[in-house]
Order: structure tokens, then sequence, then C-alpha cells
């Protein structure tokens, strides 16, 4: 889960990192009320899940004689369709150099991935595309609970030696909150020193119990919907709903989806023992997403009944053609149930498969 800018400062200053002196507002009134807490020149910072903000006008410069009205002016905009809805307001900066500081989950290797640049700002992926010997790196296993010194020193090279500190504190930052990302870019000099002028913090989804986080807001509405309800649930951008039993079983669905060019819009798995109201439930749920205009549902019975797995799906009363494979316990008596109403049914899974990618054909 991503968390916002204002967000990831007060973790990254709860472990040390120097923050810039903000506030957050949810109103331009609300401004009014802190601007003695501001010194004269200030900027506001939409906090807005968006890649460049600050290029798409997210961020501007303000004082207190215009900031009220230039506070007025973002909340009424959207960056690149985000709504804004809260600001930090921030004491200006005075920016000596920018550099750019990032800890990362490097999938291959199962370590952490540290990045450092003496040329930080905002433009770190054309750096990293025209001239990617400017950006240092290292790898530090995950056991480690410190950056080794001499690998610190290599990674901020005659960057000031507080940059190294930082460094260190947002890799106790990247492990503390189980974090597959913790950047700061830009980490900017200023004459009253150095600050983290932006933060960037995701966390691990499979850590959020572990991190006291109740809720993934980085969710849809549908998957959390699909969370209430048990469901392994993920959504693609395809046209074909699928709903299986098992991830493995699902897998396969999507797999022989592709293999006959067609493509799904989501992943559904029931899982274990699904009666008829979560059946209904979750074909429902696959109907409800407006690009689907087939729906496959593709179970094998075990604990799982056919006839409740049928009824289900007749309960549903769904606009879009469902067509059925089951196989297993109480098999001939759920299709007897579907073939009453007219559904497709088909005996393999490649034939059930191909039938749907032909339907959205
Ligand atoms: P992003 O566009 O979402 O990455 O937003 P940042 O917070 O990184 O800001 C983008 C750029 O705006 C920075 O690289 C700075 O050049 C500039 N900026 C942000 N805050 C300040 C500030 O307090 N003073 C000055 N002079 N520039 C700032
Ligand atoms: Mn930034």
């Amino acid at each position: 889960m991503k968390f916002l800018e204002h967000e990831a400062k007060l973790v990254f200053a709860d472990n040390g990192i120097p923050v810039p002196h903000g506030v957050l507002i949810r109103s331009a009134d609300e401004l009014a009320g802190h601007l003695d807490t501001l010194p004269f020149e200030f900027v506001l910072k939409a906090q807005v899940d968006v890649g460049g903000r600050g290029k798409a006008g997210g961020i501007l410069m303000a004082d207190k004689k215009n900031g009220v009205a230039t506070a007025r002016d973002l909340f009424g905009t959207t960056i690149k369709g985000v709504p804004v809805r809260e600001i930090l307001a921030e004491e200006r900066l005075e920016i000596l150099h920018e550099y750019f500081a990032s800890i990362a989950v490097d999938r291959s290797t199962k370590e952490a991935l540290i990045l450092f640049t003496e040329e930080g700002g905002v433009d770190i992926e054309t750096l990293a595309r025209e001239r990617p010997s400017a950006i240092r790196r290292a790898s530090v296993s995950l056991l480690m609970t410190e950056i080794p010194p001499f690998m610190l020193r290599d990674l901020i090279g005659k960057a000031p030696k507080e940059a190294g500190k930082i460094l260190q504190s947002l890799y106790t930052v990247f492990r503390r909150k189980d974090a597959v990302l913790a950047e700061i870019n830009p980490l900017v000099t200023t004459p009253s020193g150095i600050f983290a002028a932006d933060a960037k913090l995701i966390v691990d989804d499979n850590a959020l119990k572990r991190q006291g986080i109740s809720q993934n807001r980085d969710l849809t509405e549908r998957e959390r919907e699909a969370e209430k309800h048990g469901f392994s649930y993920v959504e693609l951008i395809g046209n074909i709903g699928v709903i299986g039993n098992g991830a493995g079983l699902t897998m396969a669905t999507l797999d022989l989806i592709d293999f006959f060019d067609g493509k799904a819009a989501n992943f559904l798995d029931v899982g274990g023992g699904a009666d008829q109201e979560r059946v209904k439930h979750a074909v429902q749920l696959v109907a409800g997403v407006p690009s689907v205009r087939v729906i496959i549902v593709n179970l094998l019975g075990g604990i799982t009944r056919c006839d409740e797995v049928a009824r289900g799906i007749i309960d549903a009363g769904i606009s879009q053609e469902v067509i059925v494979r089951l196989a297993g316990t109480n098999e001939e008596e759920g299709k007897c149930l579907l073939m009453e109403k007219g559904y497709r049914m088909l005996d393999s899974m490649e034939q059930a498969v191909r039938a749907a990618v032909e339907a959205v054909r």
C-alpha cells in the first residue's frame, strides 16, 4: 500500500530523517488558521498519488499574502485526473543541491537494492536511461540491520556525510515498515541543513496485518468487496470474467484464455467448499465489472458440490452469458439444474474456454 507524501514524511521523521516543517490542510480556510506557524514563503503540495506531480501542477509556491487564494485554486483542480482533497503546506526550502536516494526490493536477488545519485530531482527515469552510471547502487541482505559503513561511503560519494546518515535511517524505515520501496527524491541541501523534500513509501501488501494497517486503500471497490467475502480476486483488463476454485485451476483457466487469444477480465478463486451463496456473490461481483461480456465458471467439485454451484449461478440472475464447466461431486444434479435453465455447459475446460473466447469475438 502506498503512503501519501505527508504520511511517509511522518514515518521518516519518526526515524530521524529531517523533513521540512509543514501542516496538512483539507480546505483553503483551514490554511488561514495555520499561517502563523508557517514562514512567509511556503509551498503547497497536493497529496495525490501520481508520479511527476510537480510537473503536472500539483506543487505551487505561495506566501502569507496569496496562500489562501492559491490553496483554493489548488483544491479546485485535478492532478492527472485525481482530485486534490488534501494539501501539505510546507516551509519553502532554499535548495542548493538535489540528491536522490531510494531503497527497493530486488526480486531477483531477494535483497535490498539501494540507489543514490548526486543528480536528483524530478527526472530520475531519464537519468537511469541515458546515463545509468551516474546512479550508484548496492545490494544489502535484508538480514543486515544496517548498511555497512564502507558501502554507505561508496554510495554517497562526495555528498555531505549527513546524506549517509539519512540513507542509513531510510534503510531502517525500509526494514521496520516491511517496505517494497522507500524513496527520497529529492533529498536537498539548503543553507539551514539537509532535508527530505519529498517522500515515498510503499508497504508490502502481504505485511499489512503485521504493520497494523486494517484497510488497503489501494484496492478498487470491487477488490475490497471480494476481500470481504474472502475471495482471491485480481482485476485484469480483458472482457472474459473468470471464476474457479483453487488458485491452480483458476490460473490454468487464465492460461487457456491467453492460449486461445482471449483476454481475462479478472481472476476470482472462490476457494474450497463454496456454497450457493458464495457462488452467487462471486458471479454477481464479476458480472458487475462493466467490461465483462461473458463469464466462465470452471469448478471442480470435491468438498464443493456441483448442485450448490449450479443454484448459485442461477440465483445470481445476471445479464451476461455464463459458460460452465463442472466436474465432481453431485455433477449430474448440477448439470440438470443448469440444463433446465438453458446454460451452456461443456465437459472439458478447453472447450469451455474456447466457447468463452468465441462468445466475445
Ligand atoms: P514530485 O513532482 O511529486 O516528485 O514532487 P517533489 O516534492 O519531489 O517536488 C518536485 C520539485 O519541486 C523538486 O524536485 C523541487 O525542485 C521543487 N520543490 C519542491 N519543494 C520545494 C521547495 O520547498 N522549494 C523549492 N525551491 N523547490 C521545491
Ligand atoms: Mn519527488
